[in-house]
Parts: structure tokens; sequence; C-alpha cells
């Protein structure tokens, strides 16, 4: 059972005793009881979205980076000047994101101030966490999509503001709209551009940095003739703007060395792995390599990257990188894995960690609610519910029912198991669901109320919610269901 106050988790309890002494604690007190088909997951954070490029998302896919931007994005990005069209855009944009299960996005505007404050408000008003700011170019955005160095650094500053004051009395890390600067890219950046947003950013401790880097072998090319010799974490690094509130995104080609400087600043890399096989790869090179970056321990989350991406849903964002892990050399990238770096993984890139990301006290409670009965796709009973359990309580004076998806069963233990149908049996006066104590939560350490599951590098964890989603794959396994993809089941069924 987890209590909430005021958007914050203030107590996780995870058997009957500490459930029971919580509910006198905090009485009165709202208990919302999910179905025995429904579990909680930490929301999903998207580390990566162009929201005015959502126009022409799932198209215009033909063309090489560089002469991409400047055939579909740049016009399309203009089309924001009126706020309008933006507010319409940016509010059907706002609304999916939801539907997909993110609670938490990284958001590029355009260059114009009115429609980032639009973007802003609309965040605030259907309540979607984000990092948000006006882009900023001051060269090569030809047929007029760019601005002077001045307006770049004065529409920044305007921003930045507006984000501060659109929310009275919030301030940190829980505050639900983060200000941010928005290099676009080297190659769209002056160096007076660069050096006057690093300044700033060296100066606010409440400021976030996003761009791209080391993306594509043309976009590498010109960054090469703009600064001979210099790569794009070098001139980035020398402004300022390598901080650890960054995220870069892409970063398909960064060497090693510039992997110790993303870990020295803190920097994050939203991997987007949908764009990046549209536009990233080249011969011998194949994907971003999860492996590699967490060796040199950068951290890493996931972004959909509209429209280099054709979808909203960070769960297709899963997918893609599993199956792009097939191409690195060094180490796949599996389902709980790439699960992770949409929630956890992805906080820490943006260095949200100590307030999203799982479901521990202190940390806002972004949450989806799943309802594995809501989808069109082949679900079993007997698969499902010994995995997602109700606690009752056995006073016939009280039909509460509260509840507590604790230890979940038969996660990955590498068995395949027969599903066998659940019993109930009692436990310090609870009818609980037997499976519940299977003895496979003997993989689990529930220490501090949360339990915590060896992804197979010792650095990540996730939390107890997270095991309860991956505990569904390995049952739809063993319940015959053929290698049911966890992640397709769970983006139709997203409430
Ligand atoms: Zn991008």
């Amino acid at each position: 059972m987890i209590v909430v106050a005021d958007g914050a988790i203030v107590a996780v309890a995870t058997d009957a005793q500490q459930i029971r002494s919580l509910l006198e604690a905090h009485a009165p007190l709202e208990v919302v009881t999910l179905r025995e088909t429904e579990f909680l997951a930490p929301g999903m954070v998207d580390c990566h979205v162009h929201a005015p490029q959502y126009a022409y998302s799932g198209t215009a896919t033909d063309k090489p980076l560089m002469e991409w931007l400047q055939h579909y994005t740049f016009p399309a990005e203009k089309r924001c000047e009126d706020v309008e069209y933006a507010k319409h855009l940016y509010g059907a944009l706002v609304e999916q994101l939801l539907r997909e299960g993110t609670t938490c996005v990284a958001l590029y505007a355009t260059i114009h101030v009115p429609a980032t404050k639009a973007l802003v408000d609309i965040c605030l008003e259907k309540g979607l966490r984000a990092v948000v700011g006006n882009v900023c170019m001051d060269r090569h955005g030809g047929d007029g999509y760019e601005e002077t160095t001045e307006d770049a650094l004065e529409g920044t500053k305007a921003c930045l503001d507006y984000i501060r004051q659109a929310q009275p009395g919030a301030s940190g890390l829980a505050r639900l709209v983060q200000p941010c600067m928005i290099p676009r890219f080297i190659p769209t950046c002056s160096p007076e551009l660069l050096a006057g947003l690093g300044a700033m950013a060296q100066n606010a401790d409440d400021v976030w940095v996003q761009s791209h880097a080391s993306e594509a072998a043309d976009q590498i090319k010109f960054v090469d003739s703009l600064h001979p010799g210099q790569r794009c974490t070098d001139i980035f690094d020398s402004h300022g703007l390598l901080t650890n509130k960054c995220v870069m995104a892409h970063c398909v080609y960064l060497e090693v060395g510039e992997l110790d400087t993303f870990a020295k600043r803190g920097a994050g890399v939203a991997c987007c792995p949908l764009s990046n096989a549209h536009f990233s790869l080249s011969p011998g090179w194949h994907a971003f390599s999860f492996h590699k970056a967490h060796a040199r321990g950068v951290r890493v989350g996931l972004g959909t990257d509209i429209a280099g991406g054709y979808t909203a849903s960070i769960l297709v964002a899963c997918r893609h990188a599993v199956v792009a892990s097939k191409h690195d050399v060094d180490k796949d990238v599996d389902y709980k894995d790439a699960f992770w770096a949409a929630t956890l993984g992805g906080a820490r890139a943006l260095g949200l960690d100590a307030v999203l990301g799982n479901f521990e006290v202190g940390k806002q409670f972004d949450a989806i609610r799943v309802n594995c009965a809501a989808g069109n796709y082949d679900t079993f009973p007997s698969a499902i519910h010994p995995c997602c359990f109700v606690w009752k309580s056995t006073s016939e004076s009280s039909q509460t029912r509260f509840l507590a998806t604790t230890r979940p069963c038969w996660l990955n233990r590498g068995e395949t198991r027969t599903a066998t149908p659940p019993s109930r049996r009692r436990v310090d006066g609870v009818e609980v669901d037997a499976m519940s104590y299977d003895e496979s939560a003997a993989n689990f350490d529930f220490r501090a109320g949360a339990a915590r599951l060896d992804w197979s590098t010792t650095s990540r964890s996730s939390s107890i919610w997270a095991t309860t989603v991956t505990s569904r794959a390995s049952t739809f396994r063993a319940s015959g269901a053929a290698d049911v993809p966890l992640l397709h089941m769970f983006s139709r069924c997203i409430k």
C-alpha cells in the first residue's frame, strides 16, 4: 500500500501489520483499491520530444538528418509563430503523451517565446511533468527560421522567468515544469550564443540544458567544418553547458573519452533508438551502446524523439531499444533494462531521480494504473491472478479492501512453470493470495519497504512495482502464451 499526500509518497507498506498501522496513522484515508487485474507502475519518463514536430510524426523519413531538418523540420517549426496553431498542436501532444503512460517528458518548443509559454501552460494545466524551453538557433536555420544571438538569449531568459513565475510557491526538483535552455545543436548555435547560454547555466542552479550530440555522420561532418578538430562534447563542455541538469540526445558516436566527460559532469543521454535507426546508423556503426555508457558511469534514459521517431509511445522506444541492441557488439538490452531506462533510468538521465522513477518514500507519486484485462490481447486469469493480489480484511464488520501488490512471484528464475489456479490462505489474520508467499520471494530484498531487483548490473535497481510488471512477462511465458511481449501488452492497457 502506498500512502500519498499532496502528490508525494509519505509511506509504503508491504505487510498486513504495516498497512493497519498506516491506516490508523493517516486516518481518515481515502483508499483506492485496484482490481485483481490491475497494477501500478512508475510513470514513464520520455527524455526527448520535439513538441512542434508532432504535426508530421510518422512521415518524412526519406532524407538524411541535415536535409531532413531543412526540408521538413524547420518549416514545420516555423508554423508555431502562430500561437493558436501551436496551442492546438501542443494540447494534442500532451494528451497523447499522458495516454501513452508518460508522466514526465523533456520537451523542445521552437524559437518562438509566446508558443513556448503556451506549451508550459498546457503542461501545467494537464498535469504533465516536463522540462521545457524555447529552442535557440542563430545560424543555419534556413528560410528565416533563426534569430539573432541577442534575441535567442533574451527569449531564453524570458521563458526561464515565465516558467518560474507560473508556479508560485513551487521550487526545487518537485516543481511540475522545470525551466530549460535549448541550444538546438552545434551547427545552429554560434560560439557567442553557446557562451551566453553557458553563462546563464552556470549562474543558476534551477536551469536544465537540452541539446543533441554526435547524432549522425552528416551532422558530425558539419560540426567538424565549423569547429575543426573538435567534437560536440568538447564544444558544449568548454561553454559550461554540460551540467548535472543536462541531457543530450542520441550520442551514438560518443567516444570513450566523451563518455567519461559526461560521467564527470553528471550529464545524461537520451537514447532514441527509433530515430537513431532512421538517421544515425552507418556502415560499421550500429547502435548506441547502453552497456558501454553504463560501464563508464553515464546516465541513460530513453526518448521517443518525435518526429525522428514515429510515435509518442515510450514503450515503443523500449521495444526498439531491445531490437537495436541486437546489433550492439557489447551486450544486449533486454526488456527489463529497457523498462528501467524508461522509468528510473530516465529520471536519472534528467537529474530528477531524487523525486521520480520509482515508489520510494519522499518521491512524487507519478504513477500509471495498468489494467491487464482491458487490452485486445489474450490474457489468462490463471496467469494474471497470482501476480496482482488484494489484501482483504477478514473482519466481518469491515468491507475495506486494500491493495498490496507486493511479492510478485515467478520472477526471472529462468524456470518454465505451469500456471496454477490461485489459492488463498490466511497470514496474520488476513486472507492473501497464496502465491504471494511463493518461495520465489526469496529472490527479493524487501528492505525499506521496497523490493529491489537485481537487473544484472548491481548499480541499477527498480521498485517493487517494476518487478510486478516484469513478473507478468514471466507468467505469460509460463502459461504457454508463447512470448506475449510484455511491452506490447502494457501499452494497450494503460488507463
Ligand atoms: Zn531531437
